[in-house]
């Protein structure tokens, strides 16, 4: 299983190579980890920074969190492109 943030209104969604509770965390600490990256722009992980960005972009939408299944069942339907 993989988890991502996911705006409901663009309908975007991203998926970071992280957990479920990383991501709940980092979306609470929005405003903290925003500045932590403003001073520290390396030694983040790449999640981090994906998840930042994302957020940041989709500022004052609803972003929830979400899941999807991994490997076995490679239904599209979706407008994701890009997974490997
Ligand atoms: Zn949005």
């Amino acid at each position: 299983m993989q988890y991502g943030f996911q705006c409901e209104e663009c309908e975007q969604a991203i998926f970071p190579a992280t957990t479920r509770s990383e991501l709940a965390w980092l979306r609470d600490r929005i405003h903290v980890v925003r500045e932590v990256a403003k001073h520290a722009q390396t030694g983040l992980d790449t999640w981090m920074l994906d998840g930042l960005d994302f957020l940041e972009r989709h500022a004052g939408h609803s972003v929830v969190l979400v899941s999807r299944a991994t490997a076995s069942g490679r239904a599209g339907g979706g407008a994701s492109t890009g997974s490997a």
